[in-house]
């Protein structure tokens, strides 16, 4: 499988394109960009899976490996590694995840399922929506960038996000649900301007607020994302297919 190199020059790093740099406008972001999907296709469902090819970066590796997961996932072979009492025992005195993820609360998503990863592989930041909307929410991804090394964050999106749906619907809900759902009124704002379903367009469209918010407020993270320590980048989540794709 051919792989490219995705390393940016700082001028490619601050050149946002499309959607991305509409939404980043729309919250009052300066223009800065996660880190662009990687370019390498798709593995090929197919009996025998790639192995981890050696000259990959961190953040492309953690990627891969994510990937890889998510295809046995799919086709049904799952390895489910890194679960048993051994496992368990070798990380109860340090954790080295592979990723930092950022999803929904859904419970039709659990990231160590549809990714085939197990105990110490991936820093879980849940919260409906996958809305970067609250301090604590990136604070969480912040640890995991600063003090664990994750090479990546992961900001995951699914189908029939029904936090996303519910910023669709007219009116306000009330108490601290009503906070969260509005904080994501703007990727539904941004979303009608485009053609197609609502709800898909929305759904895309909140993962790129999400990525934008957590620039925005966590210069750490954005740091580390310039100097090639982490990469930042967006998916979306088939609950029908079980896919992950990369947005
Ligand atoms: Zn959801």
């Amino acid at each position: 499988m051919k792989q490219q190199n995705i390393s940016l020059s700082r001028r490619e790093f601050l050149n946002l394109s499309g959607a991305a740099a509409a939404l980043a406008c729309l919250i009052g972001c300066e223009a800065v960009a996660s880190t662009p999907p990687p370019t390498f296709t798709p593995v090929p469902e197919a009996a025998v899976l790639p192995t981890l090819p050696k000259d990959l970066t961190p953040p492309q590796a953690a990627l891969f490996q994510l990937m890889i997961g998510n295809l046995r996932y799919i086709s049904r072979t799952p390895k489910h590694p890194h679960q048993d009492e051994q496992r368990r025992r070798d990380i109860a005195a340090k954790q080295a995840p592979i990723a930092a993820i950022l999803c929904c609360s859904d419970s039709r998503v659990p990231p160590e399922i549809i990714f085939d990863q197990g105990l110490g592989d991936l820093f879980v930041v849940r919260v409906a929506g996958n809305a970067a909307a609250f301090s604590d929410v990136i604070a969480s991804l912040e640890y995991a960038v600063e003090h664990l090394h994750t090479p990546l964050v992961l900001v995951l999106g699914h189908q029939k996000c029904g936090a996303v749906t519910a910023a669709l619907e007219e009116g306000e809900l009330e108490g601290n649900l009503g906070k969260l759902i509005a904080a994501l009124k703007p990727a539904v704002e941004f979303s009608a301007q485009q053609p197609g379903d609502r709800l898909e367009n929305a759904i895309r469209a909140n993962i790129q607020l999400s990525i934008k918010k957590i620039l925005k407020y966590s210069p750490l993270i954005q740091n580390a994302v310039q100097h090639g320590e982490t990469e930042l980048h967006g998916a979306y989540y088939s609950l029908e297919s079980g896919k992950v794709e990369l947005t």
